[in-house]
């Protein structure tokens, strides 16, 4: 099953290494590779070259279309481990989009790649199927608010958020916008009981004076409440910027 993964700049495939910029991991060393395609449609979404192609009219600040064939590109499985091997490191990023839509592929994507340890990223709607959860060893979890202009019963579905925060390798990250957004995690929390120490708030904004303007009062909201805050480090270092 081929995998269709984002395109960078040149029109290859997404395919890198970096420093992990968010959550539990930021600042590690990492391959990272962007699936393309996503079953929401946040209004912030800061990829929307992963699933906002021509004639998809849902809404998204930057109204910009994308041409398909520009934004996608085929990869075998093999194709896409080979390429991923190649960076030589330890730990791998699977993001997006939406990456567990193509589960299939990239189980067989990681049965080609050894001794590398396995971070996925995902908005949470999607369970990933036990031949390749075997291979996951950390889950980033960022449930869309309303401030994402997704219908609650799209973005937010029960047993898969029950599945997640009963899962130990499970870590939640929530996009905050306005300090309102809080109240909606505190109800999530409440109702999945997930462990503070497992949340982590992290400021809407792709520019570093948004993220430091809003860090400032972001801060004490997790000082309030005993959430972990996390930074987008990428953003500092590189931009708002693909391959990054
Ligand atoms: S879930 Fe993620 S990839 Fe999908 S639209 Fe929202 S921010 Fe973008």
């Amino acid at each position: 099953m081929n995998l269709t993964l984002a395109t960078d700049d040149s029109g290859g495939p997404e395919i890198f290494a970096s420093l992990q910029g968010e959550g539990p991991s930021a600042g590690t060393p990492v391959a990272f590779v962007r699936l393309s395609r996503c079953n929401l449609a946040c209004v912030w979404c800061d990829t929307a070259y992963t699933w906002r192609f021509e004639g998809d009219n849902r809404p998204h600040r930057d109204c910009v279309a994308f041409e398909r064939r520009a934004n996608q590109v085929t990869l075998s499985p093999q194709e896409a481990a080979a390429q991923i091997a190649a960076l030589g490191q330890k730990r791998l990023v699977i993001t997006g989009g939406e990456p567990l839509l193509q589960a299939g592929g990239l189980a067989e994507m990681l049965a080609h790649l050894h001794d590398v340890s396995v971070e996925i990223e995902t908005n949470g709607t999607v369970a990933a199927p036990a031949r390749l959860d075997i291979r996951v060893d950390q889950y980033n979890v960022s449930p869309k608010l309303s401030h994402s202009g997704n219908p609650a019963e799209l973005a937010l579905i029960p047993e898969r958020l029950d599945a997640y925060a009963a899962d130990p390798r499970a870590f939640f990250k929530f996009v905050i916008a306005s300090p309102e957004d809080v109240a909606e995690v505190l109800t999530l929390q409440r109702r999945y009981r997930i462990k503070p120490s497992h949340i982590f708030l992290m400021a809407e904004g792709t520019t570093s004076a948004a993220q430091r303007e809003r860090q400032a009062w972001l801060s004490a909201l997790c000082l309030e409440h005993g959430f972990r805050m996390s930074d987008r480090l990428h953003i500092h270092l590189y931009g708002d910027t693909r391959g990054t």
